[in-house]
């Protein structure tokens, strides 16, 4: 099988392919102007979060079998379409798990104790005790919407540092011991923190908005390593601007890059440009995962 990977992915990864007898082409640089020309030459391609893989692509490539994207989320590839020309899609829902749901505790740590905020102030040469006083995280209440592998991995170190746990999700499975309730607006009110750990949606989209919003505790603090586009940017803007809610910390955006960069800019937001999953041993085990799925694959081929 001709394969063409079309963004970064490990050495070691392309190495196990191309010792499985793959012909791989490393094109990780390749535009999308480019690909409809060189795409119809393969059989399959390995893509990460940069390429897109539209219904207009997949038209010019009638012998293309096979997409495999390293990572969790579908939405950059048009995958209903690609499903009913017989292409194969497979992702690596697991690889990232555990390094998305260390992110999101690791951020709660730096909302609860103003951690950024404070190395700013000090980087400034100013020794502001008085302005960080912070909130401890154990005994405090949880809201993790979207129980999936990384909602649960948060819900499970959640409740290693003390924290009571509530979670929503409409379509979880094996919840385990975790509080599920069946209306969103039970865990809004409840919960110190919130978290995002669902798909974008036509369902979730804009699904935390001004009247979610409202309904919060005053002082919560939300944390989306989820999707962007989630949450509403505007009505969130509005309740960090009020002091309803104390802080928001955010790895993924509406726009990514975003143009207005008016929310990231507020004093009480902290923030990572997507990089849940940007981890040595996320990465490693993404590529792995990648070689496997591309290598048994062909195996049936
Ligand atoms: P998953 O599929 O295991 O879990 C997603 C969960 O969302 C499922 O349990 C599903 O039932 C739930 N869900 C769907 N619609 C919902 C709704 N309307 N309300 C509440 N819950 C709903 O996926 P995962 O591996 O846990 O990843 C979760 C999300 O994290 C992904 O969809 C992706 O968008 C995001 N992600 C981000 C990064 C990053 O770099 N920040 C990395 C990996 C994944």
């Amino acid at each position: 099988m001709k394969i063409i990977v079309c963004d970064k992915t490990e050495s070691e990864a392309i190495e196990k392919m191309r010792s499985a007898g793959l012909d791989v082409d490393v094109r990780d640089t390749i535009t999308p102007e480019e690909l409809p020309d060189v795409l119809p030459g393969y059989d399959g391609m390995v893509v990460r979060s940069r390429t897109k893989v539209r219904q207009a692509l997949l038209e010019k490539c009638p012998n293309l079998k096979l997409i495999v994207r390293g990572g969790v989320g579908l939405d950059t590839i048009d995958v209903e379409f690609a499903r009913s020309k017989g292409i194969a899609v497979m992702n690596t829902p697991l690889a990232s798990t555990d390094s998305v749901a260390e992110l999101t505790i690791g951020l709660m740590f730096a909302l609860a104790r103003s951690i950024v905020q404070a190395t700013t102030s000090m980087k400034a040469e100013k020794w502001d005790k008085k302005s960080f006083e912070g909130d401890e995280i154990g005994g405090k209440t949880l809201g993790v919407i979207g129980l999936g592998n990384i909602g649960k991995g948060v819900a499970a170190r959640a409740k290693a540092l003390g924290m009571t746990v509530v979670a929503y999700d409409p379509y979880a499975k094996n919840t385990g011991d975790t509080k599920v309730v069946s209306n969103l607006d039970e865990l809004i009110k409840v919960a110190d923190y919130i978290t995002l750990h669902m798909p974008k949606t036509s369902e979730t989209a804009g699904m935390i908005g001004a009247a979610q919003f409202d309904m919060m505790k005053n002082g919560v603090r939300i944390v989306n390593c989820g999707r962007g586009g989630i949450v509403d940017e505007v009505a969130l803007s509005a309740a960090l601007t009020s002091g309803k809610v104390a802080g928001a910390a955010l790895d993924v955006f509406a726009e990514e890059p975003p143009t207005d960069w008016s929310l990231v800019k507020l004093p009480n937001v902290i923030c990572s440009p997507h990089i849940g999953a940007s981890t040595k041993e996320g990465q490693g085990r993404v590529g792995m995962e990648v070689a496997d799925i591309v290598i048994n694959f062909s195996k049936n081929q």
